[in-house]
């Protein structure tokens, strides 16, 4: 087996199942490939290799089991995603150096499932972020281009998946950062429904829009993942006892020359208007021809509040950040300042020094938002609007059965240029966050490359609560159609 890093995950269990490659040769290939790659990327804040390889020689001694669907397969994890024993920072300074004793619910499924856990993707801090940019430690950068950002803020995860250096990796969505990053490096990334995926052991950045999803580098292999990921779990109350369907085997459901036929594709009349870059729009048009081409009927829909969906949510978010973020005060988790006088002093030194500026900033405004005196006008005005927003979304998946979109109005922006002006940040979360408001789920698809930039272009498919078999049947039957992304040149 030559280059075995550039296998699909499911690939990668059918050799690892049937011995071609055992689990330390997975592993070791996809550390040789960190090494060599991790110069350019930084996807990573924490590799485990004698973890890692202890685990892989520990399962070819017990060999193949086909009880475990991912039994031998290298993952990385984003660092938000408590790990028993591995330091989890959410790549914050305040939680430097805590090494949680217990996995996250999603964690443990994975290793219960037989992953190896390579090591911690890099991350905007608490999640907060577009870019990957907000990251306390480090700069990601995105495998198609250095000089670019991966996405954020689950941009170590996808840039780790697009570089080759792991099959898979969970990211976390709270207002498209599972989304905008997979789009931005070329990977499939879903979002499942609220409530989908247990979030016991996530550090909460915002409790009511979190969700813990995969990347992947196909369709098949996110549907693997979500199989192991998805889940009642009596430890989160949000947690749906709604069964779990067969992901992988949906997808054969649509077959033939057109699978897509008798399927209705709603588009958003409001996510192709102005601030589209032509690139973006010229290549989700030709998927959605493709669409078309495969039996889907094309018809235009209407989500008449999505211009209020950034404003709404970006209240609704910091007001749960703030309330959120209260607990890291230096007495129980992480990093405390040294040498203070007093108790005041312990908790203002220990959050000012441990906090990065964009994380104190959403305190701040999360905290005015929820002051008496305010709440009136801004949280509670915000949460009504948001139910608009989700109403308009159920209407109009009435129309059709799917909704389809760009992910982001533009393809991986230069490093820095969103450093300045936190606002133009917010803006490009424009076509994502709206389906976190709405708890519904969304899966990022490549679908070709900018013709300006030669950056990938993701096509967000958005369905009902808990219609991710359906969602990853037809993004399977339209990646099978389009033209491999291929992987970037590293
Ligand atoms: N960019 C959005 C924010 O900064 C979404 C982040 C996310 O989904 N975690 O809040």
């Amino acid at each position: 087996m030559t280059d075995i890093c550039s296998l699909s995950l499911t690939a990668l269990c059918h050799a690892l199942q049937t011995k071609q490659v055992s689990a330390e040769e997975a592993a070791q290939a996809c550390l040789t490939r960190i090494e060599a790659t991790e110069p350019a990327v930084d996807a990573l804040l924490l590799v485990d290799a004698q973890a890692a390889l202890a685990h892989a020689r520990e399962l070819d001694a017990a060999g193949p089991d086909p009880a475990q669907p991912l039994w031998g397969v290298p993952v990385t994890v984003k660092d938000a995603l408590c790990t028993r024993g591995m330091v989890t920072t959410a790549a914050s300074r305040i939680l430097e150096g805590f090494t949680p004793f217990y996995d996250a619910f999603a964690v443990r499924r994975l290793r219960e499932a037989g992953a190896i856990i390579l090591g911690k993707a890099n991350m905007d801090e608490f999640a907060m972020g577009s870019g990957t940019e907000n990251s306390a430690y480090k700069k990601t950068r995105n495998p198609w281009d250095s000089t670019k950002t991966p996405g954020g803020s689950s941009g170590g995860s996808a840039a780790s998946v697009a570089a080759g250096q792991c099959f898979a990796s969970l990211g976390t969505d709270t207002g498209g950062s599972i989304r905008q990053p997979a789009s931005f490096c070329g990977c499939v990334g879903l979002k499942p429904t609220y409530g989908r995926v247990s979030r016991y052991g996530l550090i909460a950045y915002g409790s009511s829009l979190d969700q813990i999803g995969p990347l992947t580098r196909t369709v098949e292999d996110c549907a693997r993942m979500l199989a192991v990921i998805a889940g009642h779990d009596a430890r989160d109350n949000t947690s749906a006892p709604c069964p779990v369907e067969d992901y992988p085997a949906a997808l054969a459901a649509l077959s033939g020359d057109r699978p897509l036929q008798g399927l209705k594709l709603g588009l958003p009349r409001e996510f192709f208007g102005q601030g589209l870059a032509q690139e973006v729009r010229d290549v989700c048009e030709a998927a959605i021809q493709q669409a078309a081409s495969l039996g889907a009927e094309i018809v235009e829909v209407s989500l008449p509040h999505t211009d209020a969906a950034i404003a709404t949510y970006y209240i609704i978010a910091m007001a749960e950040a703030s309330s959120n973020l209260a607990r890291f005060d230096g007495v129980r988790y992480g990093r405390r300042a040294p040498d203070v006088k007093n108790l005041e002093e312990l908790y203002v030194l220990s959050r000012s020094q441990g906090f990065g500026q964009e994380v104190k900033r959403r305190i701040m405004l999360g905290a005015y938002v929820l002051s008496s005196g305010y709440y009136d006008a801004y949280y509670r005005k915000a949460a009504q609007v948001r139910r608009i927003i989700r109403d308009e979304y159920l209407s109009a998946l009435q129309q059709c059965d799917l909704l389809c979109a760009p992910v982001s109005p533009v393809t991986a922006w230069p490093l820095g240029s969103h450093s300045t002006d936190p606002l133009e940040a917010y803006l490009m979360d424009a076509y994502t966050l709206s389906l976190n408001l709405a708890g519904l789920p969304g899966l990022s698809l490549p679908v070709g490359l900018g013709a300006d930039s030669r950056m990938p272009v993701g096509l967000q498919l958005m369905g009902p609560a808990f219609g991710e078999a359906r969602l990853l049947a037809v993004a399977h039957a339209l990646e099978c159609a389009l033209p491999a992304l291929g992987s970037p040149a590293l």
